[in-house]
């Protein structure tokens, strides 16, 4: 497609203006922040693509919304529109909000995971599995093999490996597995959809097994949106409906309203069962608020009602996913090495080719987003083994065989101009790329290492390691 045949769905009408730094501030900012992109001020940042999550701009129908908050503690009137709204597009019949993706995660795995359980998932996500693992669980990854390969172009890396669930199956017992956690496209693989023809297969195998599947909702849309593209038989469909196919073959839900559903702060707990919904209904009022409310204002149920519908707008969707395919085209022309196919939330990375000098336990994947920050101001993140912490039984890290960079794009808050600039930065530090030290722990917190370790810069190696 030529460029002028595409522009963003929306015009401005609010602006906040960027500051840029020097590379001799950057240098002492990053340093100063131990060289963890999680510890530098916002105000430092000139292009923040540390994540997707809670950084969308919203609407001006959403924040109209906000206005229309209705701040009782109980039997807030937005709560009543945001059931309606993911009953009318997810199909989940029982709703409890959270106050993010992870509070329902919590809800969900101490109302379903008995200590010594197991928890069969397309891949791991980070708070996923520490809230499977605190409840007692062991989660065990049931992704296909072509997710852990950076160079596979399968369109649907998100899909699950029937065989290794069977196997699963056969291993610890039907009776001992919580549930299938299910993610809609499969963030730490790159932003990875699941096809509709794996759901079906897969929920036909857990049904004769009697295995809840939970469904990880966070970018269903975006998921839908790839199945549209690329799945035979969807090219007709809407993106709204194929959503709602989707959740149809799943139980429940945990959702993180920060990403799909447009807005700042919000997410949820989703279930069909009755008597498990009651249950959680009862459990929220402990850890987040009554269930009318789970720890959100009224105002930012309203705002995550009308993000949902605004997820699914085919116009929208198509532009949100396009902007991150142009970054990810961009670099791809300039030889710079990134996880294929690009993904739908951001692009990733290869840190393992792009600095073939540093060892993984020399964190390669972070000192790349050191070098991107000093290079331009740009902030990202690290998704190889720093992200994956470590093994809860040897102590060892966990050695990913993905060890990225993910520059996440915020929705409707860029402009291709910014992806312009992101590419060039990256394509320089590229060029640069033999002056890139690793870098070692100084600060290794216990839990979720990735937001608040501390690194230190090691000696500079000159010889691609073997
Ligand atoms: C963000 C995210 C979560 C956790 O949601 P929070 O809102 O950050 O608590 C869970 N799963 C996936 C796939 C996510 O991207």
């Amino acid at each position: 497609m030529k460029r002028s045949h595409w522009a963003e769905p929306y015009k401005i009408k609010m602006v906040e203006p960027l500051r840029k730094t020097s590379p001799e501030e950057r240098k002492k900012l990053i340093a100063a922040a131990g060289f963890n992109t999680f510890q530098l001020k916002s105000a430092d940042v000139y292009i923040d693509l540390l994540t997707d999550s809670g950084t969308s701009a919203m609407s001006d129908r959403q924040w109209a919304g906000m206005m229309l908050g209705d701040e009782a503690y109980s039997g807030s009137r937005n709560f009543f529109h945001l059931e309606e709204v993911v009953q009318q597009y997810y199909g989940y019949r029982y709703i409890v909000p959270t106050h993010q993706g992870r509070g329902a995660e919590h809800l969900i795995s101490r109302l379903l995971i008995r200590p010594g359980m197991y928890v069969p998932g397309n891949m791991y996500f980070t708070t996923t599995r520490l809230h499977q693992e605190l409840a007692g669980g062991n989660f065990i990854d049931v992704i296909i093999d072509e997710a852990h390969d950076p160079d596979s172009v399968f369109p649907f890396k998100g899909n699950i490996d029937l065989q290794k669930l069977e196997a699963v199956i056969q291993q610890v017992g039907a009776a001992n597995i919580a549930y299938l956690s299910l993610a809609t496209t499969v963030n730490m693989a790159g932003g990875q959809p699941i096809s509709l023809d794996n759901m079906r297969q897969v929920r036909r195998l857990t049904q004769q097994h009697g295995i809840r599947i939970i469904h990880d909702m966070a970018r269903v849309a975006e998921n839908a949106f790839m199945i549209q593209q690329h799945e035979p038989g969807y090219e007709h469909k809407t993106v709204a409906a194929i959503v709602k196919e989707i959740c149809a073959l799943t139980d429940g839900a945990v959702m993180s309203g920060k990403k799909d559903a447009l807005v700042n702060i919000g997410g949820f707990l989703a279930l069909n069962d009755e008597g498990l919904y009651e249950e959680a209904k009862n459990l929220v009022i402990v850890y987040e608020g009554m269930h009318t409310y789970g720890g959100l204002a009224g105002r930012d149920m309203e705002a995550m009602a009308i993000g949902i519908t605004e997820s699914v707008e085919e116009a929208h969707i198509a532009a949100r996913v396009y902007q991150v395919h142009y970054l990810g085209n961009l670099l791809k022309e300039a030889g710079v090495p990134v996880l294929n196919p690009i993904g739908t939330h951001g692009v990733f990375l290869n840190a393992r080719t792009f600095l073939p000098h540093i060892p993984q336990t020399s964190f390669p994947a972070q000192a790349l987003t050191v070098a991107l920050y000093e290079t331009g101001g740009i902030r990202s993140v690290e998704r190889g083994i720093v992200s994956a912490g470590r093994n809860k039984e040897t102590g060892d890290h966990h050695y990913p065989s993905l060890e990225l960079v993910r520059l996440a794009i915020p929705r409707r808050v860029y402009t291709l101009s910014h992806m312009d600039v992101v590419a060039d930065t990256i394509i320089d530090a590229y060029e640069n790329r033999f002056n890139i030290p690793g870098l070692a722990f100084t600060l290794e917190p216990k839990y979720l290492r990735f937001f608040q370790a501390r690194f230190e810069q090691l000696a500079l190696q000159t010889a691609p390691i073997a």
